[in-house]
């Protein structure tokens, strides 16, 4: 991957992870990785659209998911994009964990 495009990603997310809001410059150890919203073997591309800024575990975490199953509703449910879903109003802040505050819709 071109380093302009790298950049142009860590830039646009403020050097944070999009998934946990992790801050890059606090992880000194491992660089933040560039990861495709719609994994690549899902047909998902290299364009600025499709890639977010994500820490280790995130992109681990998420790995090739596009969704899941949500354990409220018992639904299929796409995760959260950051290319087109609002943080705020998937997530909330409570202490030191991040609680899920609504399904994503996309
Ligand atoms: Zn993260």
């Amino acid at each position: 991957m071109d380093e302009t495009i790298r950049n142009l990603v860590r830039q646009r997310a403020g050097n944070v992870c999009e998934y946990c809001r992790l801050i890059q410059a606090g992880q000194a150890w491992a660089r933040f990785h560039i990861e495709h919203v719609r994994p690549r073997q899902h047909q998902g591309t290299g364009d600025l659209d499709n890639l977010c800024l994500a820490c280790g575990h995130c992109n681990r975490y998420k790995g090739p998911n596009l969704a899941s199953i949500d354990p409220v509703t018992n639904e299929l449910t796409p995760l959260f994009n950051p290319r087109i879903d609002r943080w705020a109003e998937h997530f909330l802040l409570s202490e030191h964990s991040i609680l899920g505050v609504s399904p994503s819709v996309a």
